[in-house]
C-alpha cells in the first residue's frame, strides 16, 4: 500500500524513536534492516561491507532467515550493482535486475534466492563509501518508488551515524586504555626513581654535612649550597614517595585529638612573613571555642594546608588577601582558604589535583614547583576520610575547601559541592 508523505515521515519518526532504544551496534543495524524491509515493503534487505583487500563485498547484516544462504557469499566490486553504487556513490533503483547488465547474476545461484528488483544505496562514512545497503524484491511484483529510495537513504544515514558513533566510542575506549597504561608507567617510574634516588642522596647529604664541619671558611658557602640543594632534593623525593605510599596503601596515620582551629592559626602564622614580602595579607576567621576538635595526623594535615596556603600566596598579586576559615558541617570540620588571586581556568579545575599538573606550562611559568602540592594535599586529606575541592573564577580568585571528620574514619557526607 502506497504511503503519502506524512505517513512516510511519521513511520520514519517512529522507527528512529525505536532505534534509539538499541544500545549495541549489532542489534541497532539488525533493527535498521527490519525497518527497511517493512518500510519499503520488500522481501528482504542487507548491508554489505566492502573488503578493500579482496575488492569485493560480503554480507555484514541480513535478516536471520537469510543468514545461512549468504554465509561465505561474496559480491565482486566489478560487475555488480553494489559495485556500481559504491564506485559512483549514487543510489540505484532497479525494477528488473534481469535486464540490468550491472547485476551480478551468479548471486541468485549462490544464495538460492531469486532477485527481481532492488534498491541499493551507498553507505558513506566521513565522505567515503564503506559498503552498501540494499532492499530486494518489492512485494506483489510492485515497482519501487522514489519514496522507497528516499526511505532507504534515510535509514542508510541512520546506519552510518551509528557505525560512526561506534567507531568513535571504540577510539575513546582505546585512548582511555592508553592513558591508563601511561598513568601506570608514570607511577612505576616515579616509584622506582624516588626509591633509587634516596640512597645516593642520603650519602651526599651526610658527607656534605660532615664536610661543612671541617672545611675552611672560604669553602663553607659552597658546601652550604650543596647541603641546601641536597635537602631540597630530599624534600622532593619525600613528597613523591608520600603520594606513592598512599596509593600503594602503605602510608599510616598517627592520629591524635587536636583543635583544627589551632592548626589553621599555626599554619597562617608560619606563612605571614612570606606573604608580607609579596604584599599579601593573611587573615583568619575561626571559632573561638574548641568546637573544631578533630582526630587527625597533625603533620600530614599541616603539610596539606601549607601546600594550599603556599599556592594561594604564589598565585595572588600584591595587595591581595588570603582568608583562612574554619567551621562545622555535620560530623566534619570544614576548612577553607580563599584568595583574591589569578584564579583557575574552568577547564583546568578537574586536573589540578592530579600529580604533576600545572595550569601554566612548567617551561614558561615563573613559579617553581612540580605540580605535586595539591595532589599531596588531596592524598593527605583523603587518608583521613576527608574531601577537598576548589571553586574558582579566573581573575577573581580561588577558594580551596576541605572537610575532616571529627571522628576518624567517618565516611564523608553526600554534598552538592562540586567535589573534584
Ligand atoms: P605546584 O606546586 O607546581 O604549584 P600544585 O599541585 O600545588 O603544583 O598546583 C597545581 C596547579 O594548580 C598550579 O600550578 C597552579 O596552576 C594551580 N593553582 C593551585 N593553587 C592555586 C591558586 N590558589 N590560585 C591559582 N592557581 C592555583
Amino acid at each position: 500500500m502506497a504511503m503519502n508523505q506524512t505517513q512516510i515521515l511519521t513511520r520514519i519518526l517512529e522507527v528512529t524513536r525505536l532505534l534509539a532504544t538499541y544500545s549495541d551496534l549489532e542489534s541497532y543495524l539488525q533493527a535498521v534492516i527490519s525497518a527497511a524491509v517493512e518500510l519499503t515493503d520488500s522481501e528482504t534487505a542487507s548491508i554489505l561491507e566492502f573488503d578493500p583487500g579482496a575488492r569485493e563485498f560480503y554480507f555484514k547484516f541480513i535478516p536471520w532467515y537469510h543468514r545461512e544462504a549468504t554465509e561465505g557469499v561474496r559480491v565482486p566490486l566489478d560487475g555488480s550493482i553494489a559495485g556500481w553504487v559504491f564506485k559512483n556513490a549514487q543510489t540505484a533503483v532497479v525494477q528488473d535486475v534481469r535486464s540490468d547488465e550491472r547485476h551480478f547474476s551468479k548471486l541468485d545461484e549462490l544464495t538460492s534466492f531469486e532477485t527481481r528488483s532492488m534498491i541499493c544505496v551507498p553507505l558513506m562514512l566521513q565522505g567515503k563509501p564503506v559498503g552498501v545497503f540494499e532492499t530486494f524484491n518489492k512485494k506483489d511484483g510492485a515497482k519501487y518508488s522514489s519514496e522507497d529510495a528516499l526511505m532507504l537513504e534515510t535509514l542508510a544515514a541512520l546506519a552510518t551515524a551509528a557505525i560512526q558513533a561506534d567507531l568513535l566510542e571504540e577510539s575513546i575506549q582505546s585512548s582511555r586504555e592508553e592513558a591508563r597504561e601511561l598513568d601506570r608507567l608514570k607511577n612505576e617510574f616515579v616509584a622506582i626513581t624516588s626509591h633509587e634516588l634516596r640512597t645516593p642522596l642520603g650519602l651526599i647529604l651526610g658527607h656534605a654535612t660532615f664536610l661543612r664541619e671541617i672545611v675552611s671558611d672560604e669553602h663553607k658557602e659552597q658546601v652550604d649550597t650543596i647541603v641546601r640543594s641536597a635537602s631540597r632534593l630530599k624534600d622532593i623525593v619525600e613528597t613523591l614517595s608520600n603520594v606513592d605510599n598512599f596509593q600503594a596503601g602503605t602510608s599510616t596515620l598517627r592520629n591524635r585529638k587536636v583543635s583544627a582551629a589551632r592548626l589553621v592559626e599555626d599554619v597562617a602564622s608560619s606563612f605571614r612573613e612570606m606573604a608580607a614580602k609579596k604584599g599579601v595579607e593573611i587573615q583568619t576567621n575561626l571559632p573561638k571555642n574548641d568546637d573544631l576538635l578533630v582526630d587527625i595526623d597533625v603533620s600530614k594535615i599541616t603539610v596539606a594546608l601549607s601546600n594550599i596556603v603556599r599556592n594561594a600566596i604564589t598565585f595572588t598579586n600584591q595587595g591581595g588577601r588570603i582568608t583562612l576559615r574554619g567551621s562545622q558541617q555535620t560530623g566534619f570540620a570544614k576548612i577553607s582558604v580563599e584568595d583574591t588571586g589569578i584564579g583557575i581556568p574552568t577547564k583546568d579545575i578537574p586536573m589540578i589535583f592530579e600529580r604533576f599538573y600545572q595550569v601554566e606550562s612548567h617551561l614558561t611559568r615563573r613559579h617553581g614547583g612540580m605540580g605535586l602540592g595539591l595532589s599531596v594535599a588531596r592524598v593527605m586529606i583523603e587518608m583521613h576520610g576527608g574531601r577537598i575541592w576548589v571553586e574558582s573564577e579566573e581573575g577573581k580568585g580561588s577558594t580551596f575547601t576541605f572537610l575532616l571528620p571529627f571522628e576518624a574514619k567517618v565516611r564523608p557526607p553526600k554534598t552538592d559541592r562540586p567535589f573534584v
